[in-house]
């Protein structure tokens, strides 16, 4: 999944993406509202996390620009501000939860989580498909009984392959998911992911299988029973 971070203080950035890219996120961050609102409108972010005090501008300005847009993406407020109407005023702008500076990172990394099980949200579930099953809190997946371990990337694209049982994941969506702006990315890269996660699905027995559709993308089918 993927998450921007508008945020403009070094030290909290570095934080924040280490804490992220190891629970799993590929992470965006962005230090001003106009890099933000670029972002937003180029990318398609599972969750963001937002600070208030930015250089050119207010946090909460450019949330309720996103909100007036039908940007519904999940949005933790993230700021030094705590006063009791700062925190109401997030809210009221659209903001999902509101979090407090100095915080900590286990603290976040569970809000961020729960943002992504609200109803409608990308987390909260065990998601099956034939004997696969995927807990997308844990980031655990089995084959029947037993454990599979994938690397971040490969658990992402059967995440989607998983959300979209049965229908053709285009390829360009699965790079849009998996890599950040900054990201290098080579031209065969998700095939690459995509033979390794099907040949580790295959040696665990799985018996749903991931097609390829020629020049589309993939495709992920239950055994007909
Ligand atoms: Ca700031």
């Amino acid at each position: 999944m993927r998450l921007l971070v508008v945020e403009d203080e070094a030290r909290i950035t570095e934080i924040l993406e280490v804490a992220l890219r190891r629970a799993g996120f590929t992470v965006d961050v962005v230090t001003r509202c106009r890099e933000a609102r670029e972002a937003f409108a180029n990318a398609p972010y599972d969750a963001a996390i937002l600070d208030l005090g930015l250089p050119d501008g207010d946090g909460l300005e450019l949330l309720a620009h996103l909100r007036s847009q039908g940007n519904a993406v999940p949005i933790l407020i993230l700021t030094a501000r705590d006063a009791v109407d700062d925190r109401v005023r997030g809210l009221d702008r659209g903001g999902d939860d509101y979090l407090v500076k100095p915080f900590d990172v286990k603290e976040l990394l569970a809000r961020v989580k729960a943002l992504l099980r609200r109803p409608g949200g990308l987390l909260g579930s065990t998601l099956t498909a034939g004997n696969i099953s995927f807990d997308t809190v844990e980031c655990h997946v089995r084959v029947g009984t037993q454990s599979v371990a994938l690397p971040r990337r490969e658990a992402t694209i059967l995440e989607h392959l998983m959300r979209r049982l049965g229908r053709v994941v285009p390829k360009g969506l699965l790079l849009e998911k998996l890599y950040g702006f900054d990201d290098e990315v080579e031209s065969n890269t998700i095939p690459v992911h995509v033979h390794h996660l099907r040949r580790k699905l295959e040696e665990a027995g799985c018996d749903a299988a991931i097609h390829t559709v020629r020049g589309v993308g993939y495709l992920l089918t239950e055994p007909k029973t």
